[in-house]
């Protein structure tokens, strides 16, 4: 079990400490969770945010993982 809990850490992203998009309260924990399910925990490196950070480039607040404008968030 240890073993799959290392594997699974891998494949967390490295941002989620300094994530704005899970830090914050304005976003629906609905959607919060899904990102963390489809992005976060296994497929960081789609994540538009992500890819964004990496380049160095400005990461807009209201950024959803797959390039679309999140509405809760000013
Ligand atoms: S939303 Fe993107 S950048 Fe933020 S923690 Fe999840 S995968 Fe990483």
């Amino acid at each position: 079990m240890a073993k799959e809990g290392g594997v699974l850490a891998m494949y967390k992203c490295p941002l989620g400490e300094q994530c704005f998009l899970l830090a914050t309260d304005d976003l629906l924990m609905v959607l919060r969770k899904t990102i963390v399910k489809m992005y976060c925990n296994r497929n960081y490196e789609k994540c538009i945010r992500y890819q964004l950070f990496l380049q160095g480039r400005k990461v807009p607040k209201n950024l959803l993982p797959n390039d679309r404008e999140c509405l809760t968030i000013e």
